[in-house]
């Protein structure tokens, strides 16, 4: 079997950690497998980087430098740990060195222009992985695995939508089945780079936060792999984010609609896209604990098990704001919506739910806070005219709200799911701002604010015995 192992920063963060990933990919290679490994920057580094270039742009440099030393010193000691006295202690070291120069170099250039554009951030953005890959390599290789550290630049071939980049799939696939497979071939374990790709032209970019999960999905579609396994520090998927819901359990099974819903809302354990790779070449993922290497974690295939189960997970998307256009001149007037929209495109900004209520007086939709008020100056402009004739009376955004997302294939065509949620809700005196279904009805979003989020997740979760102390646990 082919298995492409991504293991994220926790996992790849500390020695410790660092000896279970040896243990899990032998353990595979000793069945029989084969297998690409994925790796993270250690927990943290990407977080250093970023911030270290943001302060260079203001003129501090400070901070690079602080950073440059945190992250040589986190390095330092997984190599005099479990690479002292080998021969690849100086190798991994002087590389290491190496990307620290040019993150430094980089940073002085990006303080005296003033100016880091995205191109440049995903340059220092990736560099934590570039660091990783060469580390793990060399654990793996000095402990009896042969294996071969890789920068997906040569890989994943990528858009130029630096900071969110988009593969180009049959470009990846090619160069992924030349590079990989005669490794693969010999017995080599290749140690790929996460998050990080190149255009055609081969700009490096990245492809978002918590983007190697999607590099892992990518690789398994190019090379035709068996299966994806996810390797984090948790057991699999959880009914609900852990560190809101402390009894939230591990969900043993979901359909890549169900996860694709979850990662989409919130859950932090899976990047939004990176389940669609998977589920066009329908490659089995499963979501596993490198701290609990025997627990069987997540499976994620096509099919909802058909557990019967209504309600799987509750997820939870913050630093969200509410934008509403509202007005009496909006009934029975075509176009509004689509003008609404295609204004809100413009400015490059994705909607994460929509709603419109039935009396077509107002429409609601949901962004992130970030790009709340760039979206604001496009319906004022867009909507000049009608707002002049007071068509339109007011464009508005409530901030700090969040998307509390209700997700399970099985509440498909079961009715009074929606009111047990919103009965959930109301004992516990929680507003409901705004609530959306999709059609597949694999999902009920609603809006709270901020400050309810984390008992609006709670008492929903609560609301279906979710927990450990519920049936369905
Ligand atoms: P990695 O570095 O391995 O990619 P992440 O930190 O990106 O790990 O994602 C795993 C974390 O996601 C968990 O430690 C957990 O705190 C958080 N999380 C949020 N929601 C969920 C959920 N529904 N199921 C599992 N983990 C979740
Ligand atoms: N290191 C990157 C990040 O912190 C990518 C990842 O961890 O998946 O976002
Ligand atoms: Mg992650």
């Amino acid at each position: 079997m082919l298995i492409v192992m991504k293991f994220g920063g926790t996992s790849v963060g500390s020695a410790p950690a660092l000896q279970h990933v040896v243990k899990v990919v032998k353990k595979a290679r000793d069945q029989g497998d084969e297998v690409v490994v994925v790796v993270s920057a250690m927990s943290g580094v990407t977080d250093l980087l970023l911030n270290g270039a943001l302060k260079a742009e203001t003129g501090d440099l400070a901070t690079a430098k602080q950073a440059r030393q945190e992250i040589s010193d986190r390095h330092t000691q997984v190599i005099q740990t479990l690479l002292a006295g080998g021969q690849w202690q100086d190798w991994v070291s002087d590389e290491i060195d190496a990307l620290l120069s040019e993150f430094d170099a980089l940073c002085h250039s990006i303080c005296v222009l003033g100016e880091l554009t995205p191109r440049a951030l995903d340059v220092i953005g990736g560099m934590g992985e570039r660091m990783s890959v060469r580390q793990v390599a060399a654990i793996l290789e000095r402990d009896g695995v042969p294996a071969q550290a890789i920068d997906a630049t040569q890989l994943i071939i990528t858009d130029d939508r630096y900071g969110a980049a988009s593969p180009l799939m049959p470009l990846t696939a090619e160069r992924s089945q030349t590079l990989l497979c005669p490794l693969i071939a010999e017995g080599i374990t290749p140690v790929v780079t996460g998050f990080i790709g190149a255009t055609e032209a081969g700009i490096p970019t990245t492809m978002g936060r918590g983007g190697s999960d999607y590099s892992a999905t990518i690789l398994g579609r190019a090379l035709g792999a068996d299966e994806v396994w996810i390797w984090t520090d948790v057991n699999g998927v959880m009914t609900a984010d852990p560190r809101v819901v402390p009894d939230a359990c591990s969900v043993p099974h979901l359909s890549y609609a169900e996860v694709g819903e979850m990662a989409y809302f919130g859950a932090k354990v899976l990047h939004p896209q990176s389940i669609r790779p998977a589920r066009r070449s329908v490659i089995p993922v499963r979501i596993l604990n490198t701290f609990q290497p025997d627990h069987p974690g997540t499976l994620i295939t096509k099919d909802p098990d058909g557990s019967g189960e209504t309600v799987k997970a509750i997820t939870a998307i913050k630093g969200l704001s509410l934008i509403t256009i509202e007005g009496s001149g909006m009934i029975g007037v075509p176009g509004v919506a689509a003008r609404t929209f295609g204004a809100v495109a413009r400015t490059g900004t994705s909607v994460l739910m929509i709603s419109q209520s039935s009396s077509e007086q107002s429409i609601c939709f949901v962004v992130p806070t970030d790009e709340a008020t760039k979206v604001l100056a496009a319906l004022a402009e867009e909507m000049a005219r009608e707002l002049e004739r007071r068509d339109i009376e007011r464009i508005w955004s409530q901030d700090k709200i969040v998307i509390i997302a209700v997700v399970g294939a099985g509440m498909k065509g079961i009715p009074g799911i929606a009111s047990r949620v919103f009965g959930a809700l109301g004992t516990r005196k929680i507003n409901v701002v705004a609530i959306a279904q999709g059609s597949s009805e694999y999902n009920i979003s609603l809006v709270v604010a901020q400050g309810d989020g984390d008992e609006a997740v709670r008492c929903i979760h609560e609301e279906f015995e979710l927990g450990a102390s519920g049936a369905n646990c």
